[in-house]
């Protein structure tokens, strides 16, 4: 039945109305504009109207709710919780919702333990205070601005995903930098809503992979269920990989088994060292994808392609994509081909060159790009192997600048957001590090020793182990509090994380 014949067009645009929602009006207006456009079909874009309403409804009943009440803290939320039978992390999504909104002011009463440059401070989750703000809804609109806002002020990461769910398809990432056709955008905002660079709740985040409704606070690498080094044993892999082979062994197994119909990833386009984003259809294409690359890409772009649509996905990507996949699934927009990410491979990543940043720490190692065999960071150095087996390196330190300047800002090293999180940190040479972070990741991992594709290790039984990694990844978190802590000094929009 079509939505025309189950709801009048002016009964749907009066319950908008009715709720203050600009969101929905917007969408409704723009139902033939979305249409034509191609990505969404009527049905898909039904979907995708009807869950934005009932997150709309949902979160203006929490407005309410909390607009009767004279003290509002983390009982109160428990309470609306219980009443509307859903998780308190739920309600804290909606309540980080208001917040972004200004509808409400939200204050987290914490006890904080300083730390040092390797050792994060620690925050203590206390209680919620919550005031509701008086000012009339339909004055307080800035959450549908478009993620331009979000290019302009260099924090985008180039994930991809805003570009991929744009419902008039008005949006590209081109080399890691943003571009809107403002001519096309309806304003319906749900690209900010999606983006990990705009608001990013990482404590519902974290709650979300360990299915909790305790409030916890996670030091250094997020909420992980156990630590392994493994190496794969499937030949074709191991002939070809950077380290261990893992990820591409979990996809390996997962064509095989048919628990995915494609995988997206990234692999090296026909300019070598400059990757473009691949749907995997096989198992024999994953070797297209082996090797570590350090120039960024926008693999979830490529999301919006029909053929994506009802199948079943592996996404294998770095922290910032994790995160908006998982951030996603917390804000369902009812977008058909997030909702079939079965697996979330994540990769660690401590930043991320642009091309041409790529070129000129090879001309600083006067070495042409297209001589590189394969490139690396290890031991605070950015190695270069050149197809005549040299070894060239340059500190890490004399090229930090040449980093993509949204890097400073991301305070994850190790993909928290994954079901599974594989990188080299932590575990000798030619092994992988891997982090299982969620049920269906450790479902996954055991399945691959089941089937005696990997050679797994305890992270215990070997050296540098998990000291190492957590030392980094606590740095890496500490230098981008301080970049964002100077970004709010110069009054630099930052993600709200
Ligand atoms: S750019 Fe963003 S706000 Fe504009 S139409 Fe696309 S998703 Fe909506
Ligand atoms: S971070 Fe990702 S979702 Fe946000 S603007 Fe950049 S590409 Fe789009
Ligand atoms: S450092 Fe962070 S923002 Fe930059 S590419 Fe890696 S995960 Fe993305």
């Amino acid at each position: 039945m079509s939505l025309e014949e189950k709801f009048s067009w002016e009964y749907l645009k009066s319950v908008a109305d009715a709720l203050d929602s600009y969101r929905i009006r917007v969408l409704i207006d723009a139902k033939q504009d979305i249409l034509d456009a191609g990505i969404y079909d009527e049905s898909q874009y039904e979907g995708i109207l009807f869950k934005m309403l009932d997150e709309e409804k949902l979160k203006y009943t929490l407005f309410n709710y909390l607009k009767n009440n004279s003290k509002n803290d983390l009982k109160t939320l428990t309470k609306f919780s219980e009443l509307n039978f859903i998780n308190l992390s739920k309600t804290l999504s909606l309540l980080e919702l208001l917040k972004n909104e200004k509808l409400i002011i939200l204050e987290e009463i914490v006890d904080k333990i300083e730390g040092d440059e390797n050792t994060p401070e620690k925050i203590i989750f206390k209680d919620y205070s919550i005031k509701t703000n008086d000012v009339p809804i339909s004055k307080l609109k800035p959450i549908y601005e478009p993620v331009k806002v979000i290019f302009d002020s260099k924090i985008c990461s180039g994930c991809g995903l805003c570009a991929a769910i744009c419902p008039v398809n008005c949006l590209r990432i081109y080399n890691g930098f943003g571009k809107i056709d403002e001519d096309k955008c309806i304003r319906c905002g749900l690209c900010y809503f999606v983006c990990p660079r705009t608001y990013l709740p990482m404590r519902i985040l974290n709650m979300t992979q360990e299915k909790t409704s305790e409030i916890k606070d996670y030091q250094k690498m997020g909420p992980f269920l156990e630590a392994f080094s493994a190496r794969t044993k499937v030949k074709e892999i191991s002939e070809i990989c950077q380290d261990g082979g893992i990820s591409s062994t979990c996809l390996h197994y997962l064509f095989d088994k048919n628990e995915i119909d494609l995988a997206i990833g990234a692999k090296m386009s026909n300019t070598l060292w400059r990757p473009e984003p691949i749907v995997l259809k096989n198992k024999d294409e994953i070797l297209l994808t082996a090797g570590t690359k350090y120039v960024n890409n926008p693999n979830l772009q490529i999301l919006n392609q029909k053929d994506l649509k009802n199948k079943k996905i592996a996404v294998v990507g770095v922290p910032c994509q994790m995160q908006a996949i998982l951030k996603s699934k917390i804000y369902d927009i009812g977008v058909p081909s997030l909702n079939n990410i079965n697996y979330r491979i994540g990769i660690f990543c401590m930043e991320s060159f642009s091309y041409e940043s790529l070129l000129k720490i090879c001309e600083k190692l006067n070495e042409d790009i297209n001589n590189a065999e394969k490139m690396d960071i290890n031991k605070g150095k950015f190695f270069v192997y050149t197809k005549k087996g040299e070894e060239l390196s340059v500190p890490i330190k004399e090229i930090s600048h040449l980093a993509r300047e949204d890097c400073e800002i991301c305070y994850d090293l190790t993909s928290e957001s994954a079901d599974i999180s594989i990188g080299s940190i932590g575990s000798p040479s030619g092994w992988n590090t891997v982090l299982i972070r969620t049920e269906n990741g450790k479902k996954l991992y055991e399945e691959l020793i089941n089937n005696n594709l990997i050679e797994s290790k305890p992270i215990t039984e070997v050296k540098p182990g998990l000291p190492l990694l957590q030392k980094i990844a606590g740095s890496k978190k500490s230098k981008s509090k301080k970049h964002i802590n100077s970004k709010k000094e110069e009054n630099v929009r930052v993600p709200n994380y």
